[in-house]
Parts: structure tokens; sequence; C-alpha cells
């Protein structure tokens, strides 16, 4: 097996200010809350006063330094959009000073209220409980409730957990669709590619009946075989965050879907197959049904907090995505920031897909930290 460790991008500050605002240096470590493993590639960022960002990420260690305004300071910690996990601190800023943060006050919280429903062969809840996060188990049927599934910010769909048919589940589909509009993120493995694009209890051909994913977007067939690939990981921040750019994933079962095309505009690719180039992993925010808006989904503890995209004042460095308090909107409305993620199309959530999966009761090597990046990343 190659591994092979990147080096570390520290993201430099978006705000080179003329006025040269006097500022200190914030140092620390992002760790999960009960088990206390790293997170890397989570933002860190505070503004001035005058709602300019200062922000960096995580390294593959969890440790970041932050150049930050001198002076009270609120110094947010957010992976994914910030709207699932994030933490909030109260530091005062010391001009030219290193000031260490205290890990204990550097631990991810969960603010997202996650379902998950079980499979065979597959059980992510395992790996949402290894970095101590809480996530609650809903049945296949409960997914026919919407009431039920507005519940949630995210649902983890096992492999294997569709009872029947997916296109015998019409409701089920809609309810994902109406979930996935209005905010709410779902991941899917393998054979739940079939929620995402309809078949049975997994998908045998391209342009299956049922799903809600434009079938034109992303073909998969239940063909796969029991093997082990070499991957690459191809998008630059999983890469960072975890530490890799190539692994091996163990496909330990006779019958994997694999993705057999795959449209690049609507899909991001993260991983593939070395050999072969075959996507092994994508991500998309582009699903937006306009017709199912307006149907709010997660958890009340999100209700005073909006997600952004933040235009840096002097644009010197690309759009960020950041939640922040919804009491805070019209300041970043006057620089130009838009509601919603700067990927997303309009209030859409973010769906995964691994054509791989954890492995229940079986060690799976590195995609741990690729299914792990997932769980904070949705
Ligand atoms: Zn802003």
């Amino acid at each position: 097996m190659v591994l092979s460790v990147l080096t570390l991008v520290s993201c430099s500050d978006d705000n080179n200010n003329s006025s040269g605002e006097k500022t200190g240096i914030l140092k620390g470590k992002v760790t999960t809350i009960n088990t206390h493993k790293a997170v890397g590639g989570a933002l860190v960022f505070t503004f001035d006063n005058d709602n300019n960002i200062y922000h960096t990420y995580t390294n593959v260690t969890g440790d970041f330094e932050l150049d930050a305004p001198v002076g009270d300071r609120e110094v947010y910690i957010q992976t994914g959009d910030g709207s699932n996990f994030r933490t909030k601190i109260d530091v005062v800023v010391q001009e030219n000073q290193t000031q260490q943060l205290e890990e204990s006050l550097l631990r991810l919280d969960q603010v997202a209220r996650i379902a998950y429903v079980s499979g065979n062969y597959d059980s992510i809840e395992d790996i949402i409980t290894s970095l101590g996060y809480v996530a609650e188990s809903i049945t296949f049927s409960q997914l026919s409730d919407y009431s039920i599934v507005s519940q949630y910010d995210i649902i983890f769909l096992n492999c294997g957990s569709i009872s029947g048919a997916i296109s015998s589940n019409p409701t089920v589909t809609n309810n994902l669709a109406n979930f996935v509009t209005n905010g709410g993120s779902l991941y899917a493995s393998d054979w739940s590619v079939a929620y995402l694009i309809g078949g049975g209890s997994n998908t045998t051909a391209c342009n299956a009946a049922g799903g809600f994913i434009p079938d034109t977007t992303l073909c998969s067939v239940d063909n796969g075989n029991s093997e082990t690939l070499t991957a690459s990981i191809t998008n630059t921040a999983l890469a960072n965050a975890i530490g890799l750019s190539t692994l091996d994933i163990e496909y330990d079962l006779g019958s994997w879907q694999k993705i057999v095309s795959v449209d690049e505009t609507f899909w991001e690719v993260l991983v593939r197959d070395s050999t072969t180039n075959e996507a092994l992993m994508i991500k998309t925010n582009n699903f937006y049904d306009s017709s199912l808006a307006g149907n709010p989904v997660g958890s009340p503890e999100n209700s005073d907090w909006i997600t952004i995209c933040h235009q840096p004042d002097d644009n010197s460095s690309n759009p960020i995505t950041i939640t922040v308090a919804a009491s805070s909107w019209p300041a970043h409305e006057a620089h130009g920031d838009t509601l919603g993620s700067c990927t997303s199309s309009g209030t859409g959530g973010t769906i995964y897909y691994t054509t791989f999966h954890n492995h229940a009761n079986e060690n799976i090597g590195n995609a741990q930290f690729i299914l792990e990046h997932v769980i904070l990343n949705l």
C-alpha cells in the first residue's frame, strides 16, 4: 500500500488589510467531542469589528494557527457548511502574542440531529459512535413519514437498508427529495444508490424507475466483484484533511455497485480508481426542487443560525461558506454575502455517495478516515 502524507496547506487570511490592523496568534487543536480524535480540515474563523473574516483550516492532526484581530473575539470552529457540527468560543486576542487555547475548549460539537437506517454488511452508525456523536435509528418504513424525516438534519442510508424495491416506494423517494431541497443532507453507500436513482433494493441498470436524482447525472450497476482497489483522492480538501492522497479500498463482498457514468457538472468526484479512473466516491450540492421548497427540516438548535456565502471584502480570496447567528445577517448582507452555501443550489443540502462502505465488525483500513470526514462534513 502506498501512503503519501501531503504537506499542510495553510490558508492565508483573506484580509491583508491596508489599515494595518493589530493582530495576535491563536493556536490550538480541534478534536471530536468525547473520543478526542483529531479533526482535520475544520474551518477556524473570527471577524474584526468591520466583519472582515480571518480564517484558517486545521491540519491532519487537528492543529491550527489563526492570525486574529486584537480584542474580544468570538472564534468559530466549523466542519462542512457549519450547520451540523460547530463550536464557538470567546477569546481575548492580545497584540503580537501567541495564545495556546486549551484543547477542552476546542471540541467539535454536534448541532445536527442525525438518523440512520440500518443495513446489511454496513454500519456507518458505528463510525459515528466512534467519533463520540449520536445517531438515532429509524426504519425504512419511517422514511414514508415526512413528519419523522423532517426532524433530522442528516440521514445515513446504509447499504442494504431498502425493504422491497425503491421503485414501489414513491413516498420515500419524494420525502428524501423534499428533505434535501430544504437543507437536509444524505449519505448513501453502495446498494443505497437506489434511493437516489431508482431500482429495487439496489440498482441493476441505468435509467431504473424511481429515485429523485436525474438519471442523466448518474448510472450505477451492481456488477462489482470482491477485490481491493488502489484509489486516488482527487478532492484536495479531503486529501489535506485526512493526510492521504492514495489508499487501498477493500471491496469484501461479491456484489458491489460500480459507477458506470457520472455527470461531473452535477456531481463532484472525490475518489477514483487509480488504474481505471472510475469514480468511487461522489458528492453533490446541486439537488434542489423548487416545488418542494418551504418545508423546513432539522434541529431547532439551528433556528437562530443561518448558512451564508461570505464575500471577503478585499476580494483577495474565494467566497467562503460559514454558519453564523441570524442576527448578524444585516452586517453580512451589507458586504454582498448571499444566503445558502457557496456551492449549493437554493437551500439544498449535501449528498455523499460512496461505492464502498464500513464493513460490519471488520477493519476497513484507511477508508475509515474518509467515512469519518464524510460524517463531519455533511
Ligand atoms: Zn459576511
